[in-house]
């Protein structure tokens, strides 16, 4: 076993793949590849160097849900949040994802054990009236796209990998029944990530804001909302204003 070498960092079951020999490999940076194999107990890893042109993420069946909110700041029809959670994260597919463009340009299924994480996290709640003023699946469509931008531009703002803070959408949270995106750290007790984007949410939102309105496509692309062509950024856009404390209500 002089090429395995045991894995003992935290297990991120979403950027696992497997290769024609059925071993798991995972992609980490443009050039390098982790293959790892799993006994019963140990998971072991190889390092390899190799060119691709794009990256693997997963679909996650998530599930989350607040143990204690310890902050928030409260908007016409949104509130800003911090506080502890629980994720359990299970991975469905994986998805091969092109650099620049985003395109998914593969997938496939995985099967990992299901990940329980005690974390912190920084999380939007929208007004639950938004279901009725714009429409429960329009509302999804907003949630999905913002969640998608906010995953590429709050990695930024804490300095941190964009695998280290996970960001998901939820129609209905579980501790407040309202539309909700949460952003939360992918480690044990959490490190401070959702902490610091709580801190700086306004200004993350903005940055998300000027990174929609900026994208040339008409109403939406993997490059900005994730979604193409469905009417996404629109959505996304309006949440966004809400989020920053804008409303639906006119005055
Ligand atoms: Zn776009």
């Amino acid at each position: 076993m002089t090429d395995f070498q045991r894995f003992s960092s935290y297990f991120y079951p979403d950027f696992w793949l497997k290769d024609k020999n059925n071993k798991l490999f995972s992609h980490y940076t443009n050039d390098e590849v982790y293959l790892f194999n799993i006994d019963s107990i140990s998971i072991y890893y190889r390092h390899y160097k190799v060119q691709v042109d794009y990256y693997t993420d997963a679909n996650l069946a998530v599930s989350l849900k607040v143990l204690e909110q310890d902050q928030s700041r409260l908007h016409a029809q949104s509130t800003l949040a911090y506080g502890e959670v629980a994720v359990n994260a299970m991975a469905t597919i994986f998805k091969k994802i092109k650099f620049e463009t985003h395109e998914n340009i593969g997938s496939g299924p995985i099967h990992l054990p299901e990940e329980e994480l005690h974390t912190n996290a920084a999380w939007i709640g929208f007004s639950e009236a938004l279901l009725g003023e714009i429409g429960t699946e329009d509302v999804e469509r907003g949630l999905v796209g913002l969640a998608h931008v906010l995953q590429h531009v709050a990695p930024l703002f804490v300095m941190c990998d964009p695998m280290d803070l996970h960001v998901i959408p939820q129609r209905k949270a579980v501790h407040s029944q309202e539309p909700t995106i949460f952003l939360y750290d992918r480690y044990p007790g959490g490190i401070g990530l959702s902490e610091q984007v709580y801190k700086e949410m306004e200004t993350i939102l903005t940055q998300a804001e000027r990174m929609i309105v900026s994208c040339p496509c008409e109403s939406g692309c993997p490059s900005c909302v994730g979604a193409t062509d469905d009417g996404s950024k629109g959505l996304a856009i309006t949440l966004l204003r809400i989020a920053q404390g804008g409303s639906t209500y006119v005055s």
